[in-house]
């Protein structure tokens, strides 16, 4: 075997570098050299076996004293003998390897591993996600809907606890309620989430029958929506802690209600403003006149002037949609539609033979215009 490098060259820190100066170090190089992010390379496994080797001595405070004082002598010859079992050890890591990155650097790098202490997480409910269909008039004019929900929501039996007794949650005999269980494979301690109480460090002696210990139950709710007027297709509305409940007493979520408007057989929505298209007759269109046309809350009288053509626009103001920050309303415009008629009476006919005879191209602008272009 070579002479050993000195640790602290290994792992490439002074002598007097901090615990998380050699945390970090190893952190960085274990992730370069480690076996599964190179596979086959010899190389890089010896570099790897080096670098846990410093670490395990240069992290523990004892073991560093010793090394400073003796150097490798300190150990023995047997201190770190790699050659014992390697394709164990080889196996049991691509075993935690999976978590080596979450667990391991998550858990003994990002906090104290030896410090840890068990929490029980707080997860915050789900948001929740309905739809709502109305009528244009309805978006118009603001409503109120009930929405039938099903959320979780805290089990009633238990109070949320997920325990049928008093005595609750009992310390997790695994890991004697640390929450982590310590696995040695060989030349490294590793310490991983306890799998039977999954971290919490406390068990559940006798589940509620009610929520199976999960201190939630799903429930049917009715909830009021109120939709502002001027609300545009397709935009949600949040409605804070109406969703899931939380567990381990989380926050609830929120419920999000998307309102869609249904097409309205007459109007048409143009952000604020609404169209609407109304027939004429071409006496009306000639002579003007009064009619009456439907709008978002009722009816209003509008005056067609004389000599309306077709496809004019007529602005009702402050007629059409309300604007959503509150401030006045869009505009309801008349597209106007002249129409001939389709049955034409003998007397009919006559009258408009003698309008025929007594117009000329002087009353069509248009039509001269065209005429002089042929
Ligand atoms: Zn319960
Ligand atoms: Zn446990």
């Amino acid at each position: 075997m070579a002479e050993k490098r000195d640790y602290y060259e290994v792992l490439g820190v002074s002598k007097d570098a901090s615990i998380d100066e050699i945390k970090k170090a190893y952190r960085d190089l274990a992730l370069k050299y480690h076996p599964d992010r190179n596979p086959g390379n010899k190389e890089a496994e010896e570099k790897f076996k080096e670098v846990t080797e410093a670490y395990e001595v240069l992290s523990d405070p004892e073991k560093r004293k010793i090394y400073d004082t003796y150097g490798h002598a300190g150990f023995g010859p047997s201190g770190f003998d790699w050659t014992q079992d390697f394709s164990r050890v080889r196996m049991d890591f691509s075993d935690i390897f999976g978590d080596f990155f979450d667990d391991l650097f998550g858990d003994i790098f990002g906090s104290d591993f030896t410090t840890k202490t068990r929490q029980r997480t707080k997860i915050r409910g789900s948001d929740l996600e309905y739809r709502i269909y109305i009528t244009l008039k309805e978006a118009a004019t603001g409503t109120e809907k009930y929405i039938n929900v099903s959320r979780f929501d805290e089990c009633p039996i238990c109070n949320g606890t997920g325990s049928k007794g008093k005595t609750g949650k009992i310390t997790c005999q695994s890991c004697h309620g640390r929450g982590q269980v310590v696995r040695t494979s060989g030349f490294i301690t590793i310490s991983q989430t306890c799998p039977k109480c999954k971290g919490e460090g406390e068990i559940l002696s006798d589940p509620c029958p009610n929520c199976r210990g999960t201190g939630r139950v799903r429930n049917m709710h009715k909830i009021l929506v109120k939709i502002p007027p001027g609300i545009q297709s397709g935009m949600s509305l949040r409605l804070k802690k109406e969703g899931d409940v939380g567990v381990n007493k989380g926050e609830r979520g929120d419920l999000y209600v998307t309102v869609f408007i249904e097409k309205d057989p007459i109007f048409e929505r143009d952000g604020e403003n609404i169209y609407i298209e109304v027939p004429i007759t071409v006496s009306q269109a000639v002579l003007g006149d009064e009619i009456e046309i439907p709008t978002l809350t009722g009816k209003a009288k509008v005056k067609i002037p004389p000599g309306t053509q077709n496809g004019d626009l007529l602005r009702l103001r402050n007629m059409g949609f309300p604007r959503l920050n509150g401030y006045g309303k869009g505009d309801l415009i008349i597209k106007v539609k002249v129409l001939t008629p389709r049955r034409i009476s003998r007397q009919i006919q006559n009258l408009y033979q003698q309008i025929k005879e007594l117009e000329n191209d002087d009353i069509y602008p248009e039509i001269k215009k065209f005429k002089e272009k042929l």
